[in-house]
């Protein structure tokens, strides 16, 4: 069927293949087919109606189809690992009689004392047979294929639950506290008993009676835990707002009636998720699936476990923090149409749901939707691909929306939806600008931690409240420079500076792990008198331990969430309150739901602003707001400390107000005046190697080609426009050298048909000594 893994003879090899379609007449075949060797799945992977979305994405992105499908399905495992054989009662009856084959009976034979996997059963038989034998005998009704995983490892808990029973029994046998208490259960209606015991009407002997005569009864519910631990408990759907519920009857209003894309652009607070479990519960109802994209960050914060409250077991979850055999697991469960709601990051775009009604991407702007090797696919952009060609509702929402789609709502391709308020009154958070400039002069640190951000940290801690303190640069000081040369440290074999690190006392680069201990010296004049200017999370960290003695202070970076479980030990603390003050890089900004959260500091806004990159102000803005949109999530209005040396730059000023249409409006005259997109699509083509002079000429080589092309074919790529070949924005990185053609092109045709050529028709011979080409099809970090 299609959708199964087969193994075929392919020249001289055997190889796996995936089967997309059957012609069981034999029809139109101008040659001889050869024999399927062996059908590996008991079940398909992946259903028909896929196969259209794996060709687009192995046209558009310009990779071969059986590679687009590889990297789709669940890796690593093979099914014959995960396939159970049993014995039925027929096999049992027929081993001891005539019917069976010699060979059959050998392998009934190895299962009589209990099922056995797949792959160890067909190698333990002599002569060893394929797996479709086992196939062949699962249809003669002899054994049955299952395809469990081993449970152990998804670890599943229970708790015990009590729920009163409908009953005519005589209430006026109980006493008054017993019925106090019944009267509390019959209230809740089901409940945890380690909640029930928490209430004052509560004692062992009170249950025992109610128990005894029948009243209630308990029983065992599989409970689901946070990352943080905490047990998820249903909740019961708030009343929506006006505002939700607008937005959700425009949505539910389309769904069944094909494809349609929109674009919920709400502040945040305002009730996205909400909004989405809406419209989920809405598509489950018309008997369509749904999938829900989010960024990986908040599947470990908050949005599975809001799902999981909602939908209980009747969703599947797909990240990158499943070992293989849970990955396998949930895909199964998918396409064996056990769920219909699939909650997941980035690869999850590929979930074999069938029947598809609607498609959610949250934080649409997100980066982490951009696959940044091996087929190099944006999960974003393939939503509304694959609903359009399931003829499926996709729905994008943020709070900072990335400018292409945005203008995708002023073109008439996606639909605007609004949430312009916080639920339950919630005030926005309070925003003022620091100019960095006034404070340069100050000693060490407190040109950093200035007088207003520092009077703002006392006040909060007074209140018994909490900061988050955000600079998206690791490290103590990353600007070490030689006091006696003025030589700047850099990597031995990357175009960057070191980064000292105080906790490893050393120097470190962060592209490529390279480090070497503080007491070196020098490269040029070997003196030993390096000063370590500059700073990142763990100087910031350092200071507001001296600066605040009494405070908790905790940093969450990527050199504190090395080892396994640490950040969410991290978050852990914040949420419960251990921590008064967390350092962060962007790790922090992200989708973290913290009520005790009531000031924001910012230490410098303009960190990102001048990277060679024309997406840089758009990062900038949807990372300044959504770090403030940390801010007074509970009750208490949120502050938030914005320093910059840029205050009068329209990023900042719009991060201000969080004011996502005044950033837009300016930066999409920007990009228009330059051609940039969303008013043009880019491919990059990247040459690297280690050898640095055949790395130069591969990609002078490959410009050459591409620039005669355009000329020889005159007019068909004249809209395509090339620059470079330049050495990138960061030449050498880990020992390569790189080089980087950019094609560009208000038209996609033109542009696609070239890239495509050049794909097949150059580019794997220019590939020698050693020099690696890849394409990015709308690339997202041009560095
Ligand atoms: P967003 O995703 O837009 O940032 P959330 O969906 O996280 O916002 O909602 C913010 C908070 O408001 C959450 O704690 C959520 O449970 C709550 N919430 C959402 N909708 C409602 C509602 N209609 N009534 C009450 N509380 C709500
Ligand atoms: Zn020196
Ligand atoms: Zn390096």
């Amino acid at each position: 069927m299609p959708g199964m893994r087969v193994l075929v003879p392919f020249n001289s090899r055997t190889v796996t293949a995936f089967i997309l379609s059957v012609n069981s007449g034999r029809r139109d075949l101008d040659f001889e087919p050869k024999p399927i060797l062996d059908v590996l799945d008991p079940t398909p992977l992946f259903h028909m109606s896929h196969i259209p979305f794996f060709k687009w994405i192995s046209l558009y992105y310009l990779c071969p189809l059986g590679d687009v499908i590889k990297t789709a399905l669940p890796g690593g495992i093979t099914v014959q690992d995960l396939t159970l054989v049993r014995i039925t009662e027929k096999g049992l009856a027929a081993i001891g009689s005539t019917e069976l084959s010699q060979q059959e009976r050998r392998v009934l034979s190895g299962v009589i004392d209990g099922p056995k996997a797949s792959s160890v059963l067909v190698r333990s038989v002599e002569p060893p047979v394929k797996t479709s034998f086992l196939n062949t005998l699962e249809r003669k009704g002899f054994v049955r294929l299952t395809r469990d995983l081993k449970k152990s490892s998804t670890n599943r808990k229970f708790e015990t639950w009590v729920k009163p029973v409908e009953t005519a029994l005589d209430v006026s046998a109980l006493t008054d506290t017993q019925s106090g208490l019944l009267e509390h259960i019959r209230e809740t209606g089901e409940s945890p008993l380690s909640r029930i015991k928490k209430t004052p009407c509560y004692s062992p002997s009170r249950m025992a009676a109610l128990e005894i005569r029948g009243f209630v009864t308990r029983f065992d519910r599989q409970v689901y835990r946070d990352p943080l631990g905490d047990s998820v408990i249903p909740d019961i759907p708030p009343d929506l707002t006006d505002e939700q519920a607008a937005v959700v009857s425009e949505v539910s209003g389309v769904l069944e009636r094909g494809f349609s894309s929109w674009l919920l652009v709400g502040v945040t607070g305002s009730g996205k998720t909400e909004v989405y479990m809406r419209l989920v519960q809405d598509a489950l109802e018309k008997n369509l699936s749904a999938l829900v994209l989010v960024p990986e960050i908040s599947l470990i914060s908050q949005t599975e476990k809001r799902f999981r409250m909602r939908f209980g077991d009747t969703i599947a979850v797909l990240h990158s923090g499943l070992t293989k055999g849970e990955k396998f697991d949930q895909w199964l469960r998918i396409a064996e149409k056990q769920v219909r709601i699939v909650i997941g990051a980035r690869s999850a775009i590929f979930a074999p749901l069938e029947n598809l009604g609607l498609v959610i991407v949250d934080e649409e702007h997100d980066a982490s939707y951009k696959q940044e090797n091996g087929l190099r696919y944006n999960a974003r952009d393939l939503a509304v691909v694959r609903a359009k060609l399931e003829n499926a509702v996709c729905l994008l929402g943020s709070a900072t929306p990335s400018v292409q789609s945005y203008r995708n709502t002023e073109n008439g391709k996606f639909r605007e939806l609004v949430l312009t308020r916080r639920v339950s009154d919630r005030q926005m958070p309070r925003i003022e600008r620091v100019d960095l400039k006034t404070y340069r002069d100050y000693p060490g640190i407190r040109s950093f931690i200035t007088p207003p951000l520092e009077e703002a940290m006392a006040r909060t801690l007074r209140e018994k409240e909490q900061v988050l303190l955000f600079l998206n640069r690791r490290g103590y000081a990353n600007y070490p420079v030689c006091a006696t040369c003025g030589e700047t440290m850099k990597c031995v074999s990357c175009d960057v500076s070191l980064t000292y690190h105080q906790s490893r006392n050393a120097y470190r680069c962060h592209m490529c792990g390279y480090m070497i201990p503080s007491v070196s010296k020098c490269r040029v004049c070997n003196s030993s008198n390096i000063k370590n200017l500059g700073f990142g999370t763990e100087r910031i960290e350092a200071a507001v331990k001296a600066l605040f003695p009494d405070a908790s202070v905790a940093r969450l970076d990527q050199d504190t969430t090395v080892r396994q479980g640490s950040m969410l030990k991290i978050l852990k603390d914040v949420k419960e309150r251990r921590t008064d003050i967390l350092v962060g890089t962007q790790m922090i900004a992200k989708g973290h739901d913290f009520p005790g959260i009531t000031l924001v500091g910012v230490i410098c806004a303009d960190q990102g602003l001048n990277f060679p990159d024309f997406r840089s102000c758009e990062r900038t803005f949807q990372l300044l707001a959504q770090v403030a949109g940390r801010a007074g999530r509970g009750d208490t209005p949120g502050r938030v400390i914005m320093q910059t040396y840029n205050p009068d730059h329209f990023s900042i000023l719009a991060a201000e107000k969080q004011d996502f249409r005044e950033f837009y409006a300016q930066e999409i005259q920007f990009r228009h005046s330059l051609g940039y997109p969303p008013f043009s699509r880019m491919i990059q083509i990247r040459i690297s190697g280690k050898n640095k002079t055949a790395a130069q000429e591969t990609a002078e080589l490959a410009g050459a080609w591409i620039t005669n092309h355009i000329t020889a074919h005159q007019p068909l790529f004249d809209a395509v426009g090339i620059m470079g070949p330049i050495e990138a924005p960061i030449f050498k990185m880990a020992d390569q050298y790189r080089w980087q053609i950019l094609l560009k092109s208000a038209a996609q045709n033109p542009l696609h048909t070239l890239t495509r050529r050049f794909v097949h028709e150059i580019s794997g011979s220019l590939k020698k000594d050693g020099v690696r080409i890849s394409t990015d099809i709308d690339p997202y970090y041009l560095m």
